[in-house]
């Protein structure tokens, strides 16, 4: 079986909508379903009134790459936006996978599973005769930024620094990787992370919307046992050279960064970074799909981070997820225009 049959036919940029069906808290309030799919095409009926308080309806209509309705399942989101990316991983591709939408939109529902079935098809790649005396290891690591700064999410939030080797290879200094032999352990790393990530006296759901998760699957190539010894502190430092990796990345809520104008300092200057680090990211990933050479990945610590995702062989998937609620209509227009603008 020919593996890397399909490499052409991965688009550079693809951005999928995912609607969530309503859930039991809108279902009592009886709440309107304002978004229907069609194909690859939705529409949002907005309720509006007029100056003599009657209701009408304006319409929205939207077309992506594609468009996920509610009883689509993971496995099918799966199919539809990582799957075609794994065997190019192997191909020197960094590939980037992004949940875009307001919290409760569905964005951590969609984002869990996949580094799971996506460890799975890497570690099935790692066996097969093509790659199998290759020397290729798989990596897993899990960080946060909270605030323009990150977190280990594996190592008892330790505090992370950036730098780059002046290869365009970005080095987080002290991140811990751990190798994956076998997929039931990336289930365990991603219940430690989680458990790790920012929690507050709010709650957990509260404050873990204001930060952006990243899973990153590296996959390396270690030749010699020597290479163990370089770059100690660095995420070089179980040695060999990056092959390829697939970023997955549950970005905060995207109304947080609208928090700019809350009373409360701290919440104020998280809005800010949100709100720069989701426009640095539209914009990184408009230059990528133009060929621009150059790219604004200097506008915030997540596009920074991602750096080496935004050059040479690189492949992004946004998936926007939405409430389908009547009373969330407002963010879903917001999240459909900022996937919009993505492509
Ligand atoms: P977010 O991470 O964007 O804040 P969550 O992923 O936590 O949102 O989803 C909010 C709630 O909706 C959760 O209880 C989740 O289980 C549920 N949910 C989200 N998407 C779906 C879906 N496609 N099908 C069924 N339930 C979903
Ligand atoms: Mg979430």
């Amino acid at each position: 079986k020919e593996i890397n049959s399909r490499e052409n036919n991965v688009a550079k940029i693809k951005v999928v909508v995912r609607k969530r069906p309503l859930n039991k808290k809108e279902l009592a309030r009886k709440e309107d379903d304002v978004v229907s799919v069609r194909d690859n095409g939705l529409t949002v009926h907005e309720p509006k009134l007029k100056v003599d308080l009657t209701a009408y309806v304006e319409k929205h209509e939207f077309c992506f790459d594609a468009v996920l309705d509610q009883q689509v399942t993971n496995d099918e989101v799966y199919r539809e936006t990582v799957q075609p990316i794994i065997p190019i991983i192997f191909q020197r591709t960094k590939a980037t996978c992004f949940a875009y939408g307001q919290t409760g939109s569905g964005k951590t529902y969609t984002m869990q599973p996949l580094p799971l079935r996506a460890a799975d098809d890497i570690v099935r790649l790692l066996n097969h005769p093509t790659y199998r005396n290759q020397k290729f290891k798989l990596w897993l690591s899990y960080f946060e930024i909270y605030g323009g700064k990150l977190y280990d999410l594996l190592s008892d939030r330790k505090k992370l620094c950036m730098r780059e080797d002046g290869r365009q290879q970005v080095c987080i200094v002290g991140l811990q990787e751990f190798e994956v032999l076998d997929v039931q352990i990336v289930k365990e790393y991603i219940e430690r992370g989680n458990a790790a990530r920012s929690t507050g006296s709010t709650g957990a759901n509260e404050e873990s919307s204001r930060s952006h998760a990243i899973l990153q699957l590296v996959v390396k190539k270690h030749n010699e046992v020597k290479d163990t010894r370089r770059n100690n502190d660095t995420n070089e430092s179980k040695g060999g050279k990056v092959v390829g990796k697939i970023s997955f990345i549950d970005l905060a809520g995207s109304e947080r960064g609208a928090d700019t104008t809350d009373n409360d300092r701290q919440t104020r200057m998280e809005g800010a970074e949100i709100n720069k680090s989701l426009l640095a990211l539209k914009e990184c990933i408009r230059a990528l799909d133009n060929d621009q050479l150059h790219i604004p990945f200097r506008g915030s610590k997540l596009t920074e981070v991602l750096r080496d995702s935004f050059v040479g062989n690189s492949r992004t998937v946004m998936i926007s997820c939405i409430s389908p609620n009547a009373g969330s209509c407002e963010h879903t227009l917001n999240t459909l225009r900022y996937a919009d603008r993505v492509k």
